[in-house]
């Protein structure tokens, strides 16, 4: 038999061992390195590693640590990608993206409907350095072809908009992009590095909050950006190595371990999230219950295409507005009140008053953002007694 390397091996092979590197005491767990520098043998050393450091040198924790470095290649491996490069946050990794590519005078044409941090960047920080942003309803595909033009040098998009769950069809969009020649950046926290197929789909560049699945269990903050090894090293990492969002050794070690049960903890939540989604659709207190894995979801055929599941994340609509919405949120007994998603607590959100209240109604009602609406991620509790939790709340309202 051939010997096989890493490349070969599948998906729950590699989020075990790739990238994984052992000091002299041959730990089996990864090591946290959790040094800011590291010693060279000699001047002419240093020199040289400053000069080009080797793919195992490293010179300073903001420019790079082994603990990081493990996290960095097994996530790249984990989305088919060449190179990565980690960051303090999944905004530092979405603004990194965007930042180190882009000068003034460019143009960039984004979704419109985006977490909310990322609109920020998009509409508030790049267009102060002169950069022109234009935004589009992402699932009309007739919108981006009319919106691109010879000097957009970036498209932005989440693939499964937050929180009302659209999904934008990532091939179409990518070659409207690729006409103009523009570098397409994909924000994949919904489609989850598990269920994404974005770079075989047309994406260059991807972009995780780490703090959602990948972590999976609340403890940290971390993002990574995703590309080309020419893309990440000579355009994002000076970008980041001198501005400053380097993520530390110890979070790059929870996130290695997040990663060993990624595929298992993804898996699981998918599936629980589908029942749920089918035991509450019809039911009358409930006037919307979107989730792509559902055929009544305007993109379950994308979904389909793209994503091998409805993913991880269900939004539902309250017929009673806001009150029955508040009603509900406040008899749940498993499902608690928060604002993360992708934890192994299924955690719910009224986006209308937390997470997107900084936009006015106008923009929220464009968004489809009601005061009904609440966003359910679920997480690894027992499907039968989530199911039981929302029921008996719902009951409640
Ligand atoms: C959470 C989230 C982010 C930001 O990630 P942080 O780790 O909180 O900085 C960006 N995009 C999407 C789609 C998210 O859900």
């Amino acid at each position: 038999m051939t010997e096989k390397t890493s490349k070969d091996w599948k998906t729950r092979t590699r989020l075990v061992h790739e990238g994984t590197r052992r000091s002299q005491y041959g730990e089996v767990s990864e090591p946290i390195i959790l040094t800011q520098g590291f010693v060279y043998e000699s001047a002419e050393q240093a020199e040289a590693r400053f000069d080009k450091a080797g793919p195992d040198e490293f010179i300073y924790a903001r420019y790079g640590n082994p603990t990081v470095r493990m996290f960095e290649e097994r996530i790249a491996g984990l989305e088919g990608a060449e190179d990565g490069f980690a960051t303090a946050s999944g905004m530092a990794a979405v603004y990194a993206s965007l930042a180190s590519m882009l000068r003034a005078g460019d143009h960039v044409v984004s979704a419109r409907a985006l977490f909310g941090s990322c609109l920020y960047i998009l509409e508030e920080v790049l267009t102060r350095f002169g950069v022109e942003v234009s935004f589009v309803d992402g699932t009309d595909l007739d919108q981006w072809r009319a919106a691109v033009r010879a000097d957009t040098k970036a498209v932005f998009l989440e693939s499964m908009s937050n929180p009302t769950l659209e999904v934008i069809d990532l091939p179409a969009v990518a070659e409207i992009a690729h006409a103009v020649g523009a570098t397409v950046i994909v924000d994949n926290v919904f489609s989850t590095p598990v269920f994404s197929r974005a770079i075989e789909l047309g994406a260059d560049v991807v972009v995780y909050s780490a703090t959602k699945h990948i972590d999976g269990q609340g403890r940290v903050l971390g993002g990574v950006v995703l590309g080309t090894e020419e893309y990440i090293r000579k355009t994002v990492e000076p970008f980041a190595k001198h501005t400053g969002c380097a993520m530390s050794p110890f979070t790059a070690w929870v996130l290695l371990k997040g990663l060993e049960t990624l595929d298992l903890r993804v898996r699981a939540q998918a599936a629980t999230a589908l029942e749920v989604a089918r035991a509450l659709e019809g039911d009358p207190r409930l006037s919307r219950v979107i989730f792509p894995g559902l055929e009544s979801h305007p993109d379950h055929a994308v979904a389909a295409r793209q994503l091998e599941q409805g993913g991880t994340v269900i939004a539902l609509e309250l017929a009673g507005g806001q009150t029955a919405a508040f009603r509900f949120l406040n008899a749940l007994q498993i499902v608690v009140i928060s604002n993360n998603l992708g934890d192994a607590k299924s955690i719910i959100t009224h986006p209308a008053t937390t997470t997107h209240s900084r936009l006015s109604e106008d923009q929220r009602a464009e968004l489809g953002i009601t005061p009904g609406l609440v966003r359910l991620s679920i997480g690894l509790e027992d499907a039968g007694d989530l199911i039981d939790d929302l029921k008996h709340a719902l009951d409640a309202v």
